[in-house]
């Protein structure tokens, strides 16, 4: 269940969230349950665990392989970047040097077309 949500949702819903969700189909599951089976699927590699300073606890992301974010620093909202070619970014670059590289996080912090377009708002309301 908890992994359907997750591959369902485009939105890197929290565990709280999850929680709420899950118990549309199972009534009485525990948040202790949800927060154990969200460290399963990680361990398995099915989801992956975004870490945000927006946000107080992990988010979770059920999109698998490597992909990149793009974080409103004013909402907090977070989307999937599709397009980068972040094996390329890997093997340009002097990682092999480094160590191996098992996964890739690109976080890109800026403002939102929503929040934008709210300043744009009440900017020609003045
Ligand atoms: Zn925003
Ligand atoms: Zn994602």
């Amino acid at each position: 269940v908890i992994l359907k949500i997750l591959r369902r949702s485009r939105s890197h819903p929290g565990a709280e969230e999850i929680y709420r969700e899950a118990r549309k189909a199972i009534p009485n599951i525990s948040l202790g349950t949800v927060y154990r089976n969200l460290n399963i699927l990680k361990q398995q590699r099915k989801i992956s665990e975004v870490k945000s300073e927006f946000h107080t606890g992990s988010l979770y992301d059920g999109t698998v392989g490597s992909h990149s974010h793009f974080q409103c620093e004013k909402c907090g909202h977070l989307e999937d970047i599709m397009t980068l070619d972040e094996e390329k970014l890997i093997t340009g670059s002097d990682m092999k040097e480094r160590g191996e590289v098992t996964s890739i996080q690109i976080v890109f912090l800026g403002r939102c077309r929503k929040c934008l377009e709210k300043r744009a708002a009440s900017h020609s309301s003045h």
